[in-house]
């Protein structure tokens, strides 16, 4: 039997990614796949031309806003992976409003739809951020949510939200937190694509204050793989961590993407922290692992190599001055 897929955000890095998995050789042969996508900035097209001919894709340019759109997509679809989200720190600290308007009314819209034709399956993608700053340990899903940023408060809540509509009314709702993401397609912002893509060109990277600050890397692919084991194997109301395997300081990632580049630390420059910069996240993702056989596969050196060569190869993807893409921050 067929099983029809909503995925929201799909024109996106990580959204795009799993749409190509999912109609690709090591994807799901039984499956329909909708993207529901309004392309902000972040959103291309491009991303998704390998399956643009695939008859079992289609593409909807819109808003997860838009309550008529999203009430006729969901009756006619068996299940909701949702990736679409106003997704990037900097900006939430600069300007919240568009967070609060995607990450929560948009997942409400996707929530109240799932519910008025249940039974629908609704996998939500939310972020480790949600724990906020771990200085010591790693988070597990039972830990309270702590998030610093508007990006990770306005994610917590959809956290939430997605959780209370399993709790209240049973709908089936499975929560992924997962760890940052690294790997090609990713728009130049987050700091891997925006380090790479800065440093082929002979420009100086901006460090955060002490370089300190420690992150979680899951190769994308890896994460893909851990959402579609939820969303065969999940259960419903479970939240699913999932981690990279590997954790490095800010620092510790610069000196293996100059590196990559070949290039020197004069090509760094320091530079006050951002506000609210979280210390550290670390999650823990024994449950996935032991409920459901996930494991990273995706060696980080040789990844990180793959990707820096990605962004190499494919300056149209990236370069404003050759794409009519919007600049980064
Ligand atoms: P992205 O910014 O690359 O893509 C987001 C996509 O959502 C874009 O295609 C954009 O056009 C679309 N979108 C935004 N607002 C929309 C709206 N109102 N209606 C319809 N579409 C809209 O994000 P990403 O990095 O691929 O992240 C995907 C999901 O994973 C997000 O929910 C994010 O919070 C979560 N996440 C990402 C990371 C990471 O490292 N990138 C880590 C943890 C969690």
């Amino acid at each position: 039997m067929t099983t029809k897929i909503l995925v929201t955000g799909g024109a996106g890095f990580i959204g795009s990614h799993y749409v190509r998995t999912l109609l690709g050789p090591r994807g799901d042969g039984s499956v329909r796949v909708t993207v529901l996508d309004s392309l902000t900035y972040a959103g291309n097209p491009a991303n998704l031309d390998p399956v643009r001919g695939d008859a079992r894709f289609a593409f909807v340019r819109g808003d997860i806003c838009d309550a008529p759109l999203v009430d006729a997509l969901v009756a006619d679809h068996d299940q909701i992976v949702h990736f679409a989200a106003e997704s990037h720190v900097d900006r939430s600290v600069l300007g919240s409003a568009a967070f609060v308007r995607t990450n929560v009314v948009g997942t409400h819209t996707l929530l109240e739809a799932a519910l008025r034709h249940a039974p629908r399956t609704f996998v939500h993608i939310s972020t480790d951020e949600v724990y906020g700053s771990v200085e010591v340990g790693t988070s597990t899903e039972t830990d309270p949510l702590r998030p610093s940023s508007p990006y990770s408060a306005t994610k917590a809540s959809s956290d939430l939200l997605a959780l209370s509509y399993h709790r209240t009314h049973g709908l089936d709702v499975r929560v992924t937190r997962c760890s940052n993401n690294y790997g090609t397609h990713q728009y130049p912002e987050k700091v891997i694509p925006r380090f790479v893509t800065t440093l082929l060109d002979g420009g100086r990277v901006p460090l955060y204050g002490d370089g300190g600050n420690t992150r979680n890397w899951l190769h994308v692919e890896d994460h893909v793989d851990a959402v579609e084991l939820v969303r065969n194997g999940g259960s419903p109301g479970e939240i699913y961590n999932i981690g990279g395997g590997t954790d490095l300081s800010n620092k510790e990632l610069t000196a293996l993407l100059l590196d990559a580049v070949g290039v020197g630390w004069d090509s760094v420059e320091f530079v006050a922290d951002r506000k609210g910069h979280d210390r550290r996240y670390a999650v823990d993702h024994q449950k996935i692992a032991a409920l459901l056989g996930y494991r990273p596969r995706r060696d980080f050196r040789t990844s990180l190599s793959e990707t820096v060569a990605w962004y190499r190869a494919n300056r149209s993807w990236w370069d404003p001055r050759v794409t009519s893409r919007p600049q980064p921050l």
